[in-house]
């Protein structure tokens, strides 16, 4: 069995959810026949608590639908550097829709200075662009935002009249890692992107989630994308199958994250960053150290990036039984190299 820690995006659908996808009730979802996505969506809106929500292939897609249907030419979004709606989506939003993105610094924490974000809103002049949306992201790089701060967001922009769009990629990892609902920690937003290909382990397909007009914008955009597919009810099957199945066990990732970065830092040489949510970040003590202590792992079956700040993502493909063979082969690795 090959362990493939370099990111939750690597799970294969399990026999039971591939039996679902089988199973579908599928129609053309571009004529708005396809049950299953039908379905599908009303439950993802209802648990997020908002009026309507959208299937599309990937989260990058998701949030360039929100960006695009927040924003006209020449308006603004606000933007983390490190957030994957600034940095990850190969400046989509520019390129497709003359959304100009007013990027910040992340803090440590995974949020933005608030103060600083406000000081760069712009005012009503035509030397400007048009400030119109923030752009936020739960988890980043596997750290829970507290729901304090993105209350504190959406008083901002309720201040200057702007729109909350949250990159919820990893939402269910704060889900569970909070214990609060999906709708409470979709509250503040007026937007949702939420992936299921990830720790849910689908092997395709995110959400959108907002209200009626928004996401009736959406559904054009995504037309215009190309991003209508037809009986793509054996994905929200699949889906389905995860909002079921794949939710709770998160916890199951959180907790081997836990004993990862645990096992990890009592090994020489390595400096283990604490475990956040389903994601473990250590530190090789040089860029060429990190790549042969990965090449060596690779030979014993294990999967790693080859960073020296290398990340380690528990998924449902890592049993809690992987754990104590992962340690003991980077301790073989470490000593070796
Ligand atoms: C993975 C990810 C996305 C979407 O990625 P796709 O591969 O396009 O589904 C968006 N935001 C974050 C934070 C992600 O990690």
């Amino acid at each position: 069995m090959i362990l493939d820690l370099r990111s939750d995006t690597v799970t294969q659908p399990t026999a039971a959810m591939r039996e679902a996808m089988a199973a579908a009730p599928v129609g053309d979802d571009v004529f708005g026949d396809d049950p299953t996505i039908n379905a599908l969506q009303e439950r993802v809106a209802a648990m997020a608590g908002k009026e309507a929500a959208l299937i599309a292939s990937s989260g990058t897609q998701t949030n360039l639908l929100a960006l695009l249907s927040h924003c006209q030419r020449g308006e603004e979004y606000l933007v983390g550097q490190e957030y994957h709606t600034y940095r990850y989506e190969a400046g989509g939003a520019a390129v497709l829709g003359g959304i100009v993105p007013q990027p910040f610094e992340v803090d440590a924490d995974g949020t933005l200075d608030l103060a600083a974000v406000e000081k760069r809103i712009k005012p009503d002049d035509p030397h400007f662009p048009i400030t119109r949306l923030l752009a936020l992201e739960n988890t980043h790089t596997g750290k829970v935002i507290p729901q304090t701060y993105m209350q504190q967001a959406r008083t901002l922009v309720d201040k200057h009249g702007l729109q909350l769009h949250l990159d919820g990629a990893r939402i269910f990892n704060a889900v569970i890692a909070t214990g609060s609902s999906l709708k409470e920690l979709c509250e503040p937003f007026d937007s949702v992107s939420i992936c299921f290909s990830k720790g849910l382990g689908t092997p395709i397909g995110s959400v959108l989630a907002g209200d009626r007009d928004f996401i009736a914008r959406a559904h054009r955009w995504r037309k215009m994308l190309g991003g209508g597919m037809r009986q793509a009810g054996i994905v929200a099957a699949a889906m389905d199958y995860a909002l079921e199945h794949h939710v709770e066990r998160l916890a199951d990732d959180h907790a081997n994250a836990l004993a990862l970065a645990e096992g990890l830092s009592q090994l020489e040489g390595l400096r283990v960053e604490p475990a956040q949510t389903n994601m473990v970040y250590v530190n090789f003590e040089s860029a060429e150290q990190a790549k042969k202590v990965s090449e060596h792992l690779r030979k014993h079956d294990i999967v790693v990036g080859t960073a020296q700040r290398m990340r380690l993502v528990t998924h449902l493909g890592i049993p809690a039984t992987a754990i104590e063979q992962i340690v003991a082969a980077f301790r073989n690795a470490l000593a070796q190299n």
